[in-house]
């Protein structure tokens, strides 16, 4: 790789005092907390959703942030204060959402597999919307509705069978998935939605993937979406808002993601003068390059075929590269005078597949901190105590100020739902 510095963090500078995330350096952000710790960057979660709202414009529309991405309290309050909506995929994303100070009416609830204990939590706090995949899930949800003498706001969300182009296992909207109701059956659904006593039918929703580097298939999409609309209001169904789900891709390495304005210009044409408001769900876009991944060389190991920079963050911190190839730059903190050597940049887990860089030229001794870009989205979210490994802290820098949004794990806390047996009698 190019040992250019360009950092696909906005806020991430480097200066004599190292690589500085606004105006704190990560060194001290390390000798503060430790290291695994994840580092994330008000001013840069700021500006990618205020992308949103600029490009939105006067246009009545809702961005939902995808909790899944980045489900840290701290985080998602910034956003909430920002007047975000969110979308929740579990009545645990739906608990965090509402401890964060997020409101309850700007909820979407996705997902395959809602369990009627979540529906009931859902209906209780009086969420914006139930995005509902399958007939089953429409009667479940009018079931538990009518027990609680409440009404649900519905969509469904249907797959439009367009291909993203992008990695398999983010790929949402195509025919094989688990995703979303099929098109064909859509219309039938929602006339038995509009048929129940105790669901309210709202609108439509489609979310065909993640890491898009193009507006092309969203389109292809949401032309379809409308189609759909249409014939629907012949029948008297009338929908009120189009939720068109996340994927905006983001830079990790040297992807060139259209713009938010660039990506949305063509939606919001296609809706120009129709009454129905939008909905956004962006996850990666709007925390991926808001945050990284800091941490310390342990051992620096020359094998046969390869040398490796033994590191103490592991696949249980960040998981992407091991599950689907994710490409995340490895960037030393301080620059180094030392020779540049190609490594491995692997954590200490008992796995071959536990690695989180690889064949990178870096300058680097033992002891030294690295930081891993573009770690915000699906980074932490995704992390396991695997190899009972405490969970990383989580900081959030504002400026100056440094707030610890998630203390390390203690090694307590690993097991502190679990029980040994008493000895058995002999
Ligand atoms: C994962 C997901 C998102 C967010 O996707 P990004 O690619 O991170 O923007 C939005 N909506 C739904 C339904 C999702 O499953």
């Amino acid at each position: 790789m190019s040992q250019e510095f360009s950092s696909p963090i906005p806020t991430l500078t480097r200066s004599a005092r190292g690589l500085l995330i606004e105006q704190v350096a990560l060194a001290d952000v390390a000798a503060r907390f430790g290291t695994p710790v994840y580092v994330y960057s008000r001013a840069a979660l700021t500006d990618a959703f205020d992308a949103y709202r600029r490009a939105l414009g006067e246009r009545r529309a809702l961005v939902c942030c995808a909790v899944k991405a980045n489900s840290n309290l701290g985080v998602l309050s910034v956003f909430a204060q920002l007047g975000a909506g969110f979308d929740i995929v579990s009545g645990g994303e739906l608990a965090r959402v509402l401890a964060a100070g997020g409101r309850a009416d700007s909820v979407v609830f996705s997902g395959v597999g809602k369990s009627r204990a979540e529906m009931h939590q859902a209906l209780e706090a009086r969420i914006r919307c139930f995005n509902v995949e399958s007939a089953t899930e429409l009667e479940r949800l009018n079931e538990v509705a009518a027990q609680m003498d409440r009404t649900a706001p519905v969509a469904l969300r249907v797959n439009p069978d367009v291909d993203p182009k992008t990695h398999p296992y983010i790929s949402t909207g195509l025919r094989g998935n688990k995703f979303g109701v099929a098109f064909v059956d859509a219309k039938t659904l929602y006339r038995r939605a509009a048929a129940l006593p105790h669901l309210r039918v709202c609108g439509i929703a489609c979310h065909i993937g993640s890491q898009l580097l193009d507006s092309a298939p969203m389109v292809e999409a949401a032309r379809r979406v409308l189609g759909l609309i249409d014939q629907l209001a012949g029948e008297g169904i009338h929908l009120e808002h189009v939720d068109l789900g996340g994927g905006l891709g983001i830079r990790y390495r040297d992807e060139s993601p259209p713009t938010v304005d660039a990506y949305l210009a063509p939606l919001l044409k296609l809706f120009e003068g129709r009454p129905e408001e939008l909905c956004f769900e962006p996850g990666r876009s709007l925390t991926g390059n808001a945050g990284l991944l800091l941490t310390r060389v342990e051992y620096l190991k020359r094998g046969e075929e390869k040398n490796f920079a033994i590191v103490d963050a592991a696949m249980n911190d960040l998981l992407r590269p091991s599950l689907y190839d994710g490409w995340h730059a490895a960037v030393e903190v301080a620059a180094r005078d030392v020779p540049k050597c190609t490594v491995d940049v692997v954590g200490p887990i008992c796995e071959s597949g536990d690695f989180l860089a690889r064949n990178r030229d870096l300058a680097v001794e033992e002891g030294d901190l690295l930081a891993l870009l573009s770690a915000g989205a699906y980074g932490m979210s995704m992390s396991s105590n695997y190899n009972s490994r405490p969970r990383a802290a989580e900081v959030l820098v504002d400026g100056q100020a440094v707030h610890l949004v998630r203390a390390r794990e203690t090694m307590e806390s690993l097991y502190a739902l679990e029980c040994a047996l008493p000895s058995s009698q002999p």
